[in-house]
């Protein structure tokens, strides 16, 4: 079943999470086959963004949406996988020409040196004219070597924007999108439980946690197999067996998708009547097929005329089939 677990190390400034999801990945991945599944080195890159997105959305406090994007100028031009605060959580690709089998993340998206990775936080109830939260981060290290996973583009992202040290190790495959991330606590910060007094200073300068660089070097020594294979209680107790570990009850992300027809109305509003119009003439309905979930939305003549019709005079609608 897929969830995600917190944990933290009690007296320690060190807190951690694990996300495992299985059946919430495999119907994302099922739902995407009626709109053309995704190649397999895709489909890797995008469960890892989910399975990452589920872990940094529970490791804020925030009533939004997070998104992670990735805009890339290889064959991948975007990547998008969008998490709820429920971790209800989505995620697509647009993908233009051929995949290089076994591509990474510098083939699949940063070829040319110009990929970069958003990270976005849209608060739920906007004040006016409130604008969304964005980080960006290139996909290439400091000495500009061109990273290939995932995980280290968002290691980088939490030291440069909150300056956390951050361990994460992302896994995916067709059954399966996992991770595990871990995390420096600011000792003077709300999240710190406890923990001795002595070399706190020390222990609140970036890199200078010795019970964080311990604990982060047990997790770097889980392999992609296990973190697809184990179950959470598993993985922790062979990483963590001799840490004193408080384990926190898991919620269970899922996939969601919250597109609409009132939104796909809208989007045929904004291309027009005269579009819209030669799209019937040219081939008697319009469909249009959300790329998240699969879901068709389909307009006959009828629908078209109806939506360029003033309120009050429409009539109605047919409804949306799968
Ligand atoms: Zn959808």
């Amino acid at each position: 079943m897929s969830e995600l677990v917190k944990f933290l190390f009690e007296g320690l400034p060190v807190r951690g999470m694990l996300v495992y999801l299985d059946e919430a990945w495999q119907e994302l991945l099922r739902r995407r086959q009626t709109v053309g599944a995704h190649a397999p080195e895709v489909r890797t890159l995008l469960g890892e963004l989910a399975a990452a997105g589920v872990l940094m959305q529970s490791n804020i406090k925030f009533n939004g949406a997070l998104l992670l994007q990735i805009h890339g100028d290889g064959p991948v031009k975007l990547a998008v996988a969008e998490v709820q605060p429920d971790l209800a959580f989505r995620a697509t690709a647009t993908v233009v020409g051929a995949v290089p089998p076994g591509a990474q993340l510098a083939a699949l998206c940063n070829p040319g040196g110009k990929g970069r990775c958003a990270i976005t936080l849209d608060p739920r109830d906007k004040l006016p004219g409130q604008q969304p939260y964005q980080g960006v981060v290139p996909l290439h290290g400091d000495q500009r070597e061109p990273l290939q996973q995932v995980a280290q583009v968002l290691e980088h992202y939490m030291l440069q924007s909150e300056q956390l040290d951050t361990r994460l190790v992302l896994a995916s495959d067709e059954r399966v999108a996992a991770g595990l991330l871990i995390q420096r606590l600011p000792v003077e910060g709300e999240g710190n439980l406890g923990g001795g007094q002595g070399g706190r200073r020390n222990e609140d300068e970036i890199g200078q946690s010795e019970a964080f660089t311990r604990i982060a070097l047990l997790a770097a020594t889980l392999t992609r197999e296990e973190l697809l294979t184990l179950g959470s209680e598993q993985i922790l107790r062979r990483l963590f067996w001799e840490e004193p570990l408080r384990v926190f009850e898991p919620m269970r992300p899922r996939f969601a998708c919250s597109c609409s027809r009132e939104r796909v109305t809208g989007m045929l509003q904004s291309l027009g009547r005269e579009e819209s119009d030669g799209l019937i003439a040219e081939r008697g309905r319009v469909e249009v097929g959300c790329e998240f979930c699969g879901l068709q939305y389909r307009f006959d003549a009828v629908d078209v005329a109806g939506i360029f019709t003033p309120p009050g005079r429409q009539a109605p609608g047919s409804q949306a089939v799968n």
